[in-house]
């Protein structure tokens, strides 16, 4: 099969590194791509928001699956466009994409499906949106309905907090995404990663994961996109798993199907543990990153041969087997991320920093002069396998320690939570 890849982070470079695997590849693609995901794939120069010319490439390479790596350009039509030239893709059509694309719309469908989640209203203009918060008081959470990148949702613990969201998110802080917003009752737990392969009418389970979003030690400091993520999450249990199932992924992909607009690709739930069982916090519809990293590196089975049977509505007799091992990556990123990170600075040293079940995936990185430079906020994804969660852990520091890379920094406790149970349990 010849694959087309859209996409250019550390999730990505890991896709690749396991479609690179599968016997049944022929050749693979990859736009805009970096210097990690060349070593896999030949890189191609192409527009990807210009969604014919997409389109074109892949009928005259006679791309077999196109796997669309990042949000973005499913919310835009990437794979209707794809479709519609009779061309198979791995990612939901815009319709569906509307779970990541619009928190409303999510809310919304939970509403009409009795899916759990937390109670909410939505508003387009700010005093009827601040006369509620006053009602409600806080804690309080306050998302901007559209893409924002990651940083649209403020988790107020004072109603002054909630009222300056609200006035940030009216004012433009989120550009178009902010013109509506979602008001929603805070939710007490833990917080787990929930990944499932759909092909509109089937969702398979697909592994489970947790990351850390603050940028300091301990859960501190501003929001990143991940500073590290592990899978298993041993706190999701098989009933966790099998409640989310039945309770939260059933109704939604028979509510997407029942409503014209049938799920395919990966649907990622993001749970709250709470003590009434497991609610939807949000929906992305396409892998975390890094959560994408870790899953990959467990992966037994060919994942070429499960993306195209989930874009052929092909999933109903597959299974995913993994390997009994954790898998955990610690995030390098450049000085100054999450704000400006610095950018040019020389990285050496990641041919001997890998090895047997290290991997370590290009997720800002650039290609000057021979030599490797930072070119983003998140940099690497230095990832490993290990008999626990502690044990990849020490690989994947070990191999953090061999890398020479002056300018980037990382966080010294990724995976602190299971660890902690780990040793509890055992
Ligand atoms: P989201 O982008 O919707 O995943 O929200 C980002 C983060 O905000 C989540 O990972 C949670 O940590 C937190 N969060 C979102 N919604 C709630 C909620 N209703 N209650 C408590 N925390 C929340």
């Amino acid at each position: 099969m010849n694959v087309f890849l859209i996409g250019s982070g550390g999730r990505e470079h890991a896709l690749a590194w396991k479609l690179a695997a599968s016997p049944l590849l022929k050749k693979l693609y990859a736009a805009p791509g970096n210097p990690g995901i060349a070593a896999h794939a030949e890189l191609v120069a192409l527009d990807i928001d210009d969604h014919d010319a997409v389109a074109a490439f892949c009928r005259n390479r006679r791309i077999d699956l196109v796997v669309v790596g990042p949000e973005a350009p499913l919310v835009a039509g990437l794979a209707d466009t794809l479709r519609a030239a009779g061309i198979a893709v791995f990612g939901p059509s815009a319709a569906a994409a509307q779970l990541e694309g619009s928190k409303g719309f999510t809310k919304d469908l939970c509403d009409r499906h009795a899916i759990p989640t937390a109670a909410y209203r939505r508003f387009n203009n700010a005093p009827k949106a601040k006369a509620y918060l006053r009602e409600k008081g806080a804690p309080i959470v306050i998302k901007a309905d559209g893409l924002a990148a990651g940083k649209g949702v403020t988790v107020a613990m004072t109603l002054a907090e909630a009222l300056e969201a609200v006035d940030a998110c009216f004012e433009g802080a989120f550009g178009a995404a902010g013109a509506e917003l979602v008001i929603e009752d805070f939710l007490e737990g833990e917080e787990a990663s929930f990944f499932c392969l759909c092909d509109g009418t089937t969702a398979l389970p697909f592994g489970t994961a947790q990351d850390h979003k603050r940028v300091g030690e301990g859960d501190t400091g501003p929001n990143t996109g991940g500073m590290g993520a592990y899978s298993p999450a041993a706190v999701m249990t098989p009933d966790l798993v099998e409640a989310t199932m039945r309770t939260i992924i059933e109704p939604t992909m028979r509510g997407l199907a029942e409503a014209g607009t049938p799920f395919s690709g990966v649907l990622y739930a993001g749970l709250m543990l709470t003590r009434d069982g497991p609610k939807l916090i949000e929906y992305n519809v396409r892998f975390g990153d890094p959560e994408c990293q870790v899953l990959l590196m467990r992966l037994e089975d060919d994942l070429l041969v499960l993306l195209k049977a989930a874009a052929d509505g092909q999933l109903a007799p597959m299974s995913a087997r993994w390997r009994d091992e954790a898998a955990l990556t610690v995030v390098m990123a450049a000085r100054g991320y999450p704000g400006t990170p610095e950018k040019g600075s020389q990285i050496a040293g990641l041919e001997a920093a890998a090895g047997e079940g290290v991997e370590i995936f290009h997720a800002g990185t650039a290609q000057v002069d021979g030599g490797l430079v930072a070119a983003g906020g998140r940099v690497l994804n230095v990832t490993a396998l290990g008999a626990s969660v502690a044990e990849a852990r020490e690989r994947a520091y070990a191999a953090v320690d061999r890398i020479d890379w002056p300018g980037g920094f990382c966080r010294r406790d990724i995976g602190w939570r299971a660890i902690a149970r780990e040793t509890h349990d055992g």
